[in-house]
């Protein structure tokens, strides 16, 4: 499979305080481009589906409530060797352990509410980008 596509959210904490742009520039000057985007909300449902996978971590429900809390930026985004590249610019989960000059370090107030979501892998990059766009959104 290709390794040169990540899928990303830019999530309510973030929206709120008006970061859109400021992380947005952080992403073009990393040199990602972006392939889709959307601004939209996820329900409770929605949310939870997203992050099935954690559903049986002790964190699950406070994850979903957050992540429906308000609007949030979906988008995929193209560079080469994408997943990994995105996840050393965003920074560790906890913003207190994220490295300096990453999004999350400048941008995330707490480990829940963390600015920025980035795929870990190549296949749920995939899964990803194919919950928030369709064929014809992903050119
Ligand atoms: P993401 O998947 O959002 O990019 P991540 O891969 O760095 O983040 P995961 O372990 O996948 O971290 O956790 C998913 C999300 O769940 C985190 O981004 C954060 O919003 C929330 N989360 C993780 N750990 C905790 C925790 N201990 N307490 C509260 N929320 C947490
Ligand atoms: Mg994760």
């Amino acid at each position: 499979m290709a390794t040169n596509r990540t899928f990303t959210m830019i999530k309510p904490d973030a929206t709120e305080k008006n970061y859109i742009g400021g992380i947005l520039k952080m992403i073009n000057d990393a040199g990602f481009r972006i392939v889709s985007m959307k601004y939209t909300k996820l329900t409770k449902e929605q949310a939870g589906a997203f992050y099935e996978v954690h559903k049986e971590r002790p964190f699950y429900g406070e994850l979903v409530d957050y992540m429906s809390s308000g609007p949030i930026v979906a988008a995929i985004l193209e560079k080469d060797n994408a997943v990994a590249d995105f996840r050393t610019l965003i920074g560790a989960t906890d913003p207190t352990k994220a490295a300096e000059g990453t999004i999350r370090k400048i941008y995330a107030e707490s480990i829940a509410a963390n600015a920025v979501h980035g795929s870990d892998s190549d296949e749920n990059a995939a899964i990803e980008g194919n919950f928030f766009f369709s064929a014809l959104e992903r050119f």
